[in-house]
């Protein structure tokens, strides 16, 4: 009870400030402008309760939602991406607003769109603010799709489409918000940089990472809003938000197992299909020993509260030596988040072996994908493995384009205390957890910069709607995208607009 009262508190005096911003314009108004009506101050009647130094962003929403309409009738879908046509839509409004944004080619036909309000004549790189979003997608199987996943159709509330979520939605929010500031005319004490990037769903040849190696003046920054994170609702309310602040690395390991090959008709032990289905066996059965990094202790610690009794009791348990093993299995079970939060995990996904339905192959793989926790290494994780298969037929082997591991963003700053303190007013006091998402950004490339990012998706979203990203019927519940414009909008205002 006493946290509510402290958010209250602060809650308080950020509605005197506003008041007083407020108040000055009234005072300015009233002097230069004789027989200027009176400025109700907000809160009073008619007033939208909680404005952003940057006004009401309701007409703003309706615009990008517009936008979003059509950023999802452009397909991006990846492979092969196509992201120069969404480039040059967002350029197009970019430049209908007097910004001078630039398209940033990374591979034919693939390109960023970077655009940038300037703070002062002089930038400061390290004090900088990006917003960052992802125009590719990820396919669809439309037969699965109630609707056309790239018409942009809005039915009961929801707009429809693949990316209407991940991560167009964003990129409208983004675009939104940069605009208003640019409308608004307010100065800004750093420059804040709006950045569309390409290939962010494969990691490819076209990712951040080739942006960043090409171009990196035209967008280096001290800080980042990206995707990652997520403001959470159960049984319609907002539980907690989590605020991305590190990410999982992910590493593909092929299992390949050899025999000789040979006439179907007289097995022989060594057939490799029998000796790679036995290892996967194995290692799908296999847990990875738990560690807590910080942000993942600090993500339960809070999260523990809002749990019933007995998943409360084993979450404040998993660091006791007597019952923390216990405890930690009891959490494992009960999520596959929560799972793979505090552990490397492993998960096979592609299975390729045999020519004809009467030949054992010489040679069967299967594909692992895994999630190394941020400080673990592949190798002592495939040193354990291998011990488990323990097959002198079958050997593990690290793919190409191994994920790196970033530092995390710190919790320490003034932007990440920024964006915990105005969720927790604007969702009813629901508590900002710091979070590890199990799943990757463009995040871990920034960091790696020295960018300290931070990953939420600012909509309210339930989880039957959080279930559709990457999956069918993909939707954004229209009130959820307006109410995540305005909270963006303010966590930008406060951040980066000079007072
Ligand atoms: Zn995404």
């Amino acid at each position: 009870m006493a946290g509510e009262c402290y958010e209250e508190d602060r809650f308080v005096n950020w509605k005197r400030m506003i008041w007083e911003l407020a108040g000055a314009a009234v005072l300015w108004m009233t002097t230069s402008l004789p027989g200027a009506a009176q400025v109700a101050p907000p809160g009073a009647p008619g007033i939208p309760m909680n404005p952003s130094p940057i006004g009401d962003t309701s007409a703003i929403a309706k615009e990008a939602q517009g936008w979003l309409a059509d950023l999802v009738r452009i397909n991006t879908s990846n492979p092969p991406g196509n992201e120069l046509a969404a480039a040059k839509y967002v350029a197009g409004i970019l430049e209908k607003e007097g910004i001078t944004p630039e398209i940033l080619e990374v591979t034919p036909g693939r390109s960023a769109v970077v655009a940038r309000l300037r703070s002062s004549a002089m930038a400061d790189p390290s004090k900088a603010l990006l917003l960052v979003a992802h125009m590719d997608v990820v396919p669809v199987d439309k037969s699965k799709w109630s609707v056309d996943p790239f018409a942009g159709v809005v039915k009961d509330g929801y707009l429809y489409g693949r990316g209407a979520i991940d991560d167009k939605g964003m990129l409208a929010a983004n675009l939104a918000v940069f605009i208003a500031l640019k409308r608004s005319t307010m100065h800004l004490n750093r420059d804040v940089i709006f950045l569309a990037t390409d290939d962010e769903e494969t990691s490819g040849d076209a990712s951040i990472k080739i942006l960043i190696g090409k171009y990196w003046d035209k967008f280096a920054a001290g800080y980042a809003l990206n995707e990652g994170g997520n403001v959470f609702v159960k049984n319609g309310k907002v539980q907690y938000i989590g605020v991305q602040a590190s990410e999982k690395v992910a590493v593909n390991v092929a299992v390949i197992a050899h025999g000789t090959s040979g006439h179907a008709s007289q097995p022989t032990k060594d057939n490799p299909v029998v000796h790679l289905a036995a290892a996967v066996a194995k290692i799908g059965n296999y847990s990875a020993p738990v560690h807590f990094t910080t942000i993942v202790r600090r993500y339960f610690d809070g999260l523990a509260p809002l749990q019933d009794d007995e998943i409360g009791k084993w979450m404040r348990s998993m660091d006791t030596p007597d019952r923390g093993e216990h405890a930690q299995r009891v959490i494992s079970e009960a999520s596959p988040l929560w799972n793979a939060m505090m552990r490397d995990t492993i998960a096979p996904t592609v299975l390729a072996a045999g020519v004809a339905n009467n030949v054992i192959p010489g040679e069967a793989r299967a594909n692992l994908n895994i999630r190394l926790l941020p400080g673990d290494t592949v190798n002592v994780l495939l040193g354990d493995l291998n011990k488990l298969v323990n097959d002198s037929q079958v050997r593990l082997e690290v793919q190409p384009n191994a994920g790196l591991a970033a530092p995390p963003s710190s919790l320490e700053s003034d932007l990440y205390a920024i964006i915990s303190r105005v969720v927790t007013e604007e969702f009813s006091g629901a508590p900002a957890l710091p979070f590890q998402s199990t799943w990757l950004t463009d995040s871990a490339q920034l960091r790696l910069h020295n960018v300290q990012s931070y990953g939420l998706v600012p909509f309210p979203l339930a989880d039957e709607d959080l279930k559709r990203m990457h999956g069918d019927d993909e939707r954004i519940p229209l009130a959820s995208f307006a109410k995540g414009v305005d909270v963006l909008a303010r966590i930008v205002a406060e951040f980066a607009v000079a007072r």
